[in-house]
């Protein structure tokens, strides 16, 4: 019996004006993901459809459950739409229930003869005849089997999946992910993915202060990104001199405050070179010193470019539930320090103030620094499959 996967629009349909475009996305996204399974896709204005092969089931929907912009969706039986025919599956899939179910159909073909409310009864009566172990209930049954008839085909199911839900990723524009080896960076990304925006991930070091392990945990957080997009651009900034001029010159409370800004400037510049529109990070509001409002607000000072901060408001308990469900929180655990655990001072400033930061950094001539920097960094491209990085140095 042939089976498909039926995918419906959910959230995308209250977008109106883009739908099209929104499904377009969604299909090119599928297909991505699905390469090299053999399945046959095809798509009509309210619905997905997937044909597949039955020992790659698990693999397809493995798969699906990775993509975002699908909210649900059945595991359907196909058949023509023939009345006997669809009698006999219809008792055959309920050949092996137990309890309750009723019978719900659907019939957008109109020529179809018999009433949707007849010939769920019809339906009922059947399956009633061929399985003792069933009772009707209309209102709150263990199984409802659905079946919609359309003008050539008919389907049938029982049960409906979750997918992630959210925007298919490439229906908003690119945004610059600040992704350090911890546990929140790869969430905010994760969660910006799922509003549909696209991502370049930009990864601060400060060789040999910070060593290629910690880089290396960085690939690998891109890479379990890659699952939820195609491929992730990582840029490598070069940080070190920065840095050492920092904790050099600059009052030991105000470091990270300054070095904070630094990035920050330095993220709008890379944006800019790569037509990022947002910066996204992993802060959250409270989590450390360089977190507070106050912190917030001076070190966002040095940038018009809006920063999107998607775990701001979850505390770390919840950061890490989703960690963990997307598969980044044994890779963030490893120890390998990264620039700022390295240069932590000892009484980071919790509120610090715009003009001590403004004094600080006429201390050295951080603009030539930036452009030198920027124009050092390494870009990677990371693939969820390939464990050799076929490109580097764009
Ligand atoms: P995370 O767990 O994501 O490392 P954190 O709680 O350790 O976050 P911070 O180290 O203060 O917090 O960093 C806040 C955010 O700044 C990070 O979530 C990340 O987005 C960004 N960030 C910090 N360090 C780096 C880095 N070396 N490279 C790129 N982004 C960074
Ligand atoms: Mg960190």
């Amino acid at each position: 019996m042939e089976r498909v996967v039926l995918i419906k629009y959910g959230e995308l349909t209250t977008k109106k004006g883009n739908r099209k475009f929104f499904i377009q996305t969604l299909y090119q996204n599928i297909k991505k993901k699905l390469n090299g399974l053999d399945v046959k896709i095809s798509r009509d204005i309210s619905r997905m459809y997937i044909e597949f092969l039955d020992d790659e089931m698990e693999l397809v929907l493995k798969k699906l459950n990775q993509v975002f912009g699908i909210h649900t969706y059945q595991v359907a039986y196909k058949i023509d739409t023939d009345i006997e025919a669809i009698k006999e599956l219809a008792t055959d899939i309920m050949k092996e229930k137990v309890g309750t179910f009723k019978v719900e159909t659907k019939r957008a073909n109109k020529n179809f003869p018999i009433p949707s409310t007849e010939f769920s009864r019809q339906l009922g009566g059947l399956i009633l005849k061929n399985n003792s172990n069933l009772k009707v209930d209309v209102h709150h049954p263990n199984t409802t089997l659905t079946v919609e008839i359309l003008d050539r085909y008919t389907y049938l199911y029982t049960d409906i999946y979750y997918g992630l839900g959210g925007y298919p990723v490439g229906v908003q524009s690119k945004g610059m992910l600040m992704l350090s080896g911890g546990i929140d960076s790869p969430v905010a990304g994760y969660l910006a993915l799922k509003r549909g925006v696209r991502i370049d991930a930009v990864y601060f070091e400060a060789i040999p202060h910070t060593s290629l392990e910690a880089r290396n945990k960085v690939i690998e957080l891109s890479r379990k990104l890659c699952q939820y997009t195609d491929t992730i651009k990582l840029h490598i900034v070069p940080f070190t001199n920065i840095q050492e001029a920092i904790y050099k010159e600059c009052n030991p409370e105000y470091c990270i405050t300054i070095m904070r800004r630094m990035m920050y400037r330095i993220m709008e510049r890379l944006a800019k070179r790569n037509k990022g529109l947002v910066i996204i990070n992993g802060e959250s509001i409270g989590q450390v010193a360089s977190q507070t409002l106050t912190s917030m607000s001076v070190i966002n000072a040095v940038t018009n470019m809006p920063v999107i901060r998607p775990v701001a408001c979850l505390d770390k308990l919840e950061i890490i539930d989703l960690a963990k469900k997307i598969d980044t929180y044994d890779i963030s655990i490893l120890p390998y320090e990264d620039c700022c655990t390295v240069f932590v001072p000892k009484h980071p400033v919790i509120n610090p103030n715009l003009k001590e930061c403004l004094l600080n950094e006429e201390k050295f001539d951080y603009e030539q620094m930036i452009e030198d920097t920027v124009n050092h960094v390494q870009t990677m491209i990371i693939q969820e499959n390939n464990p050799e990085e076929f490109s580097n140095l764009l």
